[in-house]
């Protein structure tokens, strides 16, 4: 089979590897139907992030079930199947409590090896060996059409992170709403918002395509302008109050200012974009506001069910943030295309 690795720097490749196997019985063989590069996958393609040895990657796909372990009850053979980007046994306290990111058993997949040591696969492949398969995989009842396995798939990460971007900045039917960051999480967070019900939507973007797919889920305004001066530029847009409810979708410390400083006060940040930087939050700043930040990494998994009712019955098509689709053979030129910003997701078929 095949599956791409990460060698170093801008150095990716798809690549002849070992079957998919099952180590353990409660693990499952994916046969991938669609897979995708991440924004953050970017973070060790550009070598931000070092790569030490060629890396299994990615973290995102949607298949069918291949083979099951003989502990694994949940998932059969030829079920159509949602993966999120972390497995989970489903029944640890911490996925109990609907945290599946923190799970005992659980890790990312295309990240190196599990806490205990087993090989982990990257999703950017032809199958892939998935752990904890009762817990993380959702099957589907019946093979869905092929035009919604765009939507199905952003259910692995994207949709369920913007989703909790919202859920954790508290918007509810009538919030104002603003979101930091126009990649796929962004507006994602963006269609997140109007499903929830949010009254005034408003997108940060300089780019043209990605504002108009921002306005198509529901934004109500764009504003252009960066940073403190674009927060000053929203907070005047609002009133002069601020937005109920702001989404942090992008991890800088720029970022996070310019949400916190287009909170209203007594609002909420949720934040989701993966934080790089270290210099911490504007306490004094947050305490004078009553300004409360909230979020981290998504536990998708918790989302995927509800989420997914709304795919299948055509209520949001999240889907849309795929504006590439590339062969895996030219998984290089998917990364290329969102390296240089030519591709706000670039999707993959094997
Ligand atoms: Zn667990």
């Amino acid at each position: 089979m095949h599956a791409t690795l990460l060698h170093g720097p801008r150095d990716i490749r798809l690549e002849q590897v070992p079957d998919a196997e099952l180590l353990e019985p409660t693990d499952a063989i994916v046969k991938v139907v669609a897979a995708c590069v991440c924004g953050s996958d970017l973070w060790p393609y550009r070598g931000v992030k070092e790569t030490t040895e060629p890396t299994r990657i990615g973290h995102e796909l949607v298949g069918i079930v291949e083979e099951v372990g003989s502990a694994v009850r949940g998932v059969r053979p030829g079920q159509f199947v949602i993966a999120p980007f972390v497995y989970s046994d489903g029944d640890c306290v911490h996925c109990r409590n609907k945290i599946h990111t923190s799970c005992v058993n659980g890790g990312v997949f295309g990240a190196g090896k599990a806490r205990s040591g087993r090989p982990v696969d990257g999703c950017q492949a032809e199958y892939v060996t998935i752990p904890q398969a009762d817990g993380t995989l959702v099957g589907l009842d019946e093979t869905p059409d092929d035009r919604l396995v765009p939507s199905l798939l952003t259910l692995s990460d994207v949709m369920a992170t913007g989703h909790h971007a919202a859920v954790s900045a508290r918007v509810v039917a009538g919030s104002t709403v603003a979101v930091v960051g126009d990649g796929a999480v962004g507006l994602s967070g963006v269609l997140a918002a109007r499903r929830l019900g949010a009254e005034r939507i408003v997108a940060f973007s300089r780019h043209a395509d990605r504002q108009a797919l921002a306005r198509e889920f529901g934004a109500t305004d764009v504003v252009e302008t960066r940073g403190r001066d674009g927060a000053k530029e929203l907070v005047e847009l609002l009133g002069g109050i601020g937005a109920d409810a702001v989404l942090e979708c992008v991890g800088t410390e720029e970022s996070m200012a310019q949400a916190l400083a287009a909170t209203r006060p007594g609002g909420m940040v949720g934040y989701v974009g993966v934080p790089h930087g270290e210099d911490g939050l504007p306490l004094q700043r947050m305490f004078g506001k009553n300004v409360g930040v909230a979020g981290g990494v998504a536990p998708a998994r918790a989302y995927i069910p509800e989420l997914l009712t709304d795919v299948l019955d055509g209520t949001i098509d999240p889907g849309r943030v795929f504006d590439r689709e590339f062969a895996l053979a030219d998984v290089a030129d998917a990364y290329t295309a969102m390296d240089e910003r030519t591709a706000i997701k670039s999707l993959l078929r094997p």
